[in-house]
């Protein structure tokens, strides 16, 4: 028996503003600035959409989720994931891994990222174990090393059997 194994790899970046909520991996972190979308503006979810969808061959988040289109606008993100998670499973792909990093500078990620794991799973329908999230500074270089923006890069193993 063979089975067909696939990846997909994402990315996403946002700019952060003053007064914004931080939105992450599904979860709030307080922090004084926030990303900034039409959505709720979540990058580690984005990022994780589009390596979905680029794995199972289904284009990307801009296809499926048009930000011209009002009905997205200040939408949870992990919406979106459940949306992008059932495209997969009607083409019969199941999850193997993911693998997240997200850069910025500040807030600290790490003390959150195994909060991040659970609801992902909860909404992935899969065992936190299958998701690894990292977090890395941009050494106070750019945009990202300036506080002005954030940005996370995802990638994921699927199969179907
Ligand atoms: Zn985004």
């Amino acid at each position: 028996m063979t089975s067909n194994i696939r990846v997909g790899f994402g990315f996403d970046v946002h700019r952060l503003e003053k007064g914004k909520k931080f939105i992450l991996g599904g979860i709030e972190i307080p922090n004084e600035k926030g990303p900034t979308g039409h959505s709720d503006a979540d990058v580690l979810i984005h990022a994780l959409c589009d390596a979905l969808l680029g794995a199972a061959g289904l284009r990307d988040i801009g296809f499926h989720f048009p930000n011209t289109d009002q009905q997205f606008k200040n939408i949870d993100s992990t919406l979106l994931l459940k949306k992008v998670c059932d495209l997969l499973q009607e083409k019969k792909y199941s999850i193997g891994n993911i693998d997240i990093t997200v850069v910025l500078e500040r807030p600290k990620v790490n003390p959150h990222t195994e909060d991040m794991k659970k609801k992902l799973s909860e909404v992935m329908n899969i065992s936190p174990e299958q998701i690894s999230i990292k977090a890395t500074t941009n050494e106070r270089m750019g945009f990202i090393g300036k506080g002005k923006g954030v940005a996370a890069y995802a990638v994921v193993l699927i199969f179907s059997l």
